[in-house]
């Protein structure tokens, strides 16, 4: 500090408004509604000096509803400023909304002076109290001192944790009060809310409940909206392919013209969802508490939330995730990256990258049948697989029939064979033709170690130690992580072997691009990705 400052400025004073105002200014505080009138008139005038933007209203009440507006909108409170007694009253209901919505909200009212309390001073009314039922923080500051740190805490509360109103009384007295500039010390803007994330066994378990759901449905709440969770939620809702239904204020984190929004069939979908998963929305009328009739007794719920006496109520849920919606969807999806892959993890990037006029062909149990589902045609006479006889082994001599076809009459057309494992085995040879005559076929293997499923690598040893592999190999068993791209390798094409997502999109984007040589890709994915009950108990042993 200056000389200068320290000799004039001690005897400097400022007023109660002017120190609330500047205290307000310092937390960020952008917006400011009210009413003016004895005793808090000082205070407007004050904070508009400071370019606080006053708006001037007509009820306390729709003074309050705007200020929680504006928090939910910017996740910064707005300020409800009311006069004391009927002034605050008023504005009761505006704080008891923004309360039950969970939206920040700052209020400030004018109270009667205290040297005149319980003496039945002008609208003396016992406002702290009052508020104590409608807000998260309501308090009184000891002195003109105290206002600048008060008013970090009451901002710093609306916001932090589950968002919600604050009050703060201010004595008529306080309004003109001056005091010394130097025995004021403001408070530095408090800092964003913490992020906090979830257990990360809790996120595990919900991937893996989300995983093993029939009809997942996801519930996208208000809170998810206020977390700004959209991009996280809407990758979530895109890979996972999951239906999702918003509430009323949810509306808009994914489009409603999603077209896995399920709004149109609300009822139906919360009656027959096996797993819900809450993103930011209590279990309470609006959701018709989860229970029965309107949801399956045994429904699994997944509930995140920033609050954590807010989970479990109405319902036990399967797993809850404590923590910021945004964080936590990040988690989900990092969480689920790490997953093995399953067929509609594959195809899902399959299709993304398919050229719209290129030829499938498919073969396989699931791999075709899932694949079918999956992998859009849109042109006749572009897509071949098992047929009429359900011929396993047709694949390849079909791929390298249509390259050549296409070679002939469809110039730069590419041909994708999609192959479960075990189909692949029938005619893999034929990949030496393939490379033999040069036909850039992109072929990919969907290598589950088995027919219609197989088991892992550990749980083959772990088999191996019981005996012998006839003895005991369950019959759909193929060899686990056979290097099914080395044939292709062997013969001059490119081969790769992929585990994840991004491995997958990487070699296919590298596959679709080379029109020189054929290539194959073998796709690592979940060994029982099809699979419920474990039939062999080495298979549970290694699961333990
Ligand atoms: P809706 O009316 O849309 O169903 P609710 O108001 O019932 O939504 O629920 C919103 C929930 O969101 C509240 O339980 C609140 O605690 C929670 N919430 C608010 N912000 C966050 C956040 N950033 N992260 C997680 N949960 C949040
Ligand atoms: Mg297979």
């Amino acid at each position: 500090m200056s000389e200068s400052n320290f000799g004039d400025a001690s005897e400097e004073q400022v007023s109660g408004a002017a120190v609330l105002a500047r205290a307000l200014k310092a937390q960020d505080v952008q917006y400011m509604f009210g009413i003016v009138g004895i005793p808090v008139t000082e205070i407007a005038i004050a904070a508009q000096q400071l370019g606080i933007r006053y708006v001037g209203m007509r009820n306390e009440q729709a003074a309050c509803y705007a200020a929680s507006a504006v928090g939910y909108l910017t996740g910064r409170p707005g300020v409800c400023l009311v006069v004391s007694g009927p002034g605050l009253v008023h504005a009761l209901g505006g704080m008891a909304n923004a309360n039950m919505n969970c939206w920040p909200l700052i209020v400030i009212g004018g109270s009667s002076e205290r040297c005149q309390e319980t003496m039945g001073a002008f609208q003396e009314f016992p406002q702290v109290e009052a508020c104590r039922l409608y807000s998260k923080f309501s308090v009184r500051p000891s002195s003109i001192e105290a206002i600048p740190s008060i008013i970090e805490k009451a901002v710093r509360s609306s916001i932090y944790g589950r968002p919600g109103a604050c009050y703060i009384d201010i004595p008529a007295d306080f309004v003109n009060l001056q005091v010394n500039v130097n025995s004021i010390k403001y408070v530095e803007c408090c800092m964003p809310p913490p992020i906090s994330m979830a257990e990360t066994s809790a996120v595990q378990m919900a991937a893996s409940v989300i995983r093993n759901a029939k009809r997942p449905l996801l519930i996208i709440g208000k809170g998810a909206a206020y977390a700004h969770a959209e991009e996280g939620i809407r990758k979530l809702v895109e890979q996972c392919k999951l239906p999702f239904l918003p509430t009323p204020m949810g509306k808009g984190v994914i489009p409603d013209n999603h077209p896995n929004c399920v709004a149109a069939a609300r009822s139906r979908a919360l009656q027959f969802a096996d797993v819900i998963v809450l993103f930011g929305a209590r279990l309470n009328w609006i959701l018709h508490f989860g229970l029965p009739p309107r949801y399956q007794p045994d429904v699994k719920f997944i509930q995140i939330d920033i609050c954590a006496e807010e989970l479990g109520n109405n319902v036990r849920p399967a797993v809850t995730l404590l923590g910021d919606i945004n964080a936590v969807t990040k988690q989900e999806l990092a969480s689920k990256k790490s997953l093995p892959m399953n067929y509609y993890t594959v195809f899902y990037h399959v299709q993304e990258q398919l050229p719209r006029d290129c030829m499938v062909v498919s073969e396989g149990a699931n791999t075709m049948d899932i694949g079918r589902t999956v992998l859009q045609n849109y042109l006749p006479r572009h897509r071949l697989d098992a047929g009429t006889f359900g011929t396993m082994g047709v694949g390849l001599g079909f791929a390298i029939a249509a390259a050549i076809v296409a070679k002939d009459r469809n110039p730069g057309q590419r041909v994708i064979c999609v192959e479960g494992d075990s189909a692949f085995g029938f005619s893999g040879m034929e990949v030496e033709t393939i490379c033999r005559y040069n036909l850039p076929i992109v072929l990919l293997v969907v290598n589950n170690n088995g027919i219609y499923q197989g088991i892992d690598t550990d749980s083959w040893k772990e088999m191996l130690k019981f005996g012998d592999a006839t003895a005991l190999a369950p019959p759909m068993c193929l060899l686990p992580n056979a290097h099914y791209e080395q044939v292709m390798a062997a013969f001059g094409g490119s081969g790769y072997f992929v585990q994840t997502r991004e491995e997958l999109q990487e070699s296919l984007r590298k596959s679709l691009a080379d029109t020189t040589k054929p290539s194959l890709i073998n796709i690592m994915i979940e060994p029982q990705s099809m699979r419920k009950a474990q039939d062999f108990h080495w298979l549970t042993r290694s699961n333990m």
